[in-house]
C-alpha cells in the first residue's frame, strides 16, 4: 500500500508557528488516514525549532530550491538565521518519506517550509509569490510528488496511476 507524507499540522497536531493546528477536514484524507496511508510530519520541528516560534520566511522571496543551493537563508521575524532548522528539517522529512516509502505528499500550502505553489515573499507583509518551500523543494528533487492541501483530488489521481496496474499489464 502506498503511503503518503503529510503535514502534520494539516492532521490537527498544533505544531505551527502559532501553536496551533490548521487541520483538514478533506474526505480522502480522512480514508487514507483510517486506511493507515499517512505519515504525518513537521519539517521545522523535526529541524529543532520550538512550538510556539517567530514566523519566518524566505528572504527575497526566493523558493526553497535557492535555500537548497546555499543562494537564499531563511530568517524569522526576530531577525534570527534559522536556514540551518529549515534544512535539517527538509533532510529530516526526506529520511521519512524513503523509510516510509511515500512517493507522494501533502503539504500545508504557503509554509516556508511545506508550500508547494506559493511562499510569502519575505518581506513579512502577508504577499505570496509562485515557489516551494524548502521541504518540497528537496522532496521534489527526490521525485516526491507534493501537493498542497487544496489539490487532495490530484494527489489521488497520482495514487491511483501508481497503484493501478497499467492496461494490459499481468494480474
Ligand atoms: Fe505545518 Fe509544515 Fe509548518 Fe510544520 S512546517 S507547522 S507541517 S506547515
Amino acid at each position: 500500500m502506498e503511503k503518503i507524507l503529510v503535514s502534520a499540522c494539516l492532521m490537527g497536531r498544533k505544531v505551527r508557528y502559532d501553536g496551533r493546528a490548521k487541520t483538514s477536514g478533506d474526505a480522502l484524507l480522512a480514508r487514507w488516514r483510517q486506511e493507515g496511508r499517512l505519515v504525518p510530519f513537521c519539517p521545522e520541528v523535526s529541524g529543532g525549532l520550538p512550538v510556539p516560534r517567530p514566523a519566518a520566511e524566505i528572504e527575497g522571496g526566493a523558493g526553497g530550491a535557492a535555500v537548497l543551493d546555499g543562494d537564499a537563508r531563511v530568517i524569522a521575524t526576530d531577525g534570527t538565521d534559522v536556514t540551518a532548522e529549515f534544512l535539517a528539517g527538509a533532510r529530516a522529512a526526506l529520511a521519512a518519506a524513503r523509510s516510509a516509502g511515500a512517493r507522494i505528499a501533502i503539504l500545508k500550502e504557503g509554509s516556508p517550509s511545506c508550500g508547494s505553489l506559493a511562499v510569502y515573499d519575505g518581506t513579512f507583509r502577508g504577499r505570496l509569490l509562485p515557489g516551494r518551500g524548502v521541504t518540497t523543494a528537496l522532496l521534489e528533487r527526490h521525485g516526491v510528488a507534493v501537493f498542497g492541501e487544496d489539490r487532495i483530488a490530484e494527489a489521488g489521481a497520482r495514487l491511483r496511476e501508481l497503484e493501478e496496474p497499467p492496461p494490459g499489464g499481468t494480474a
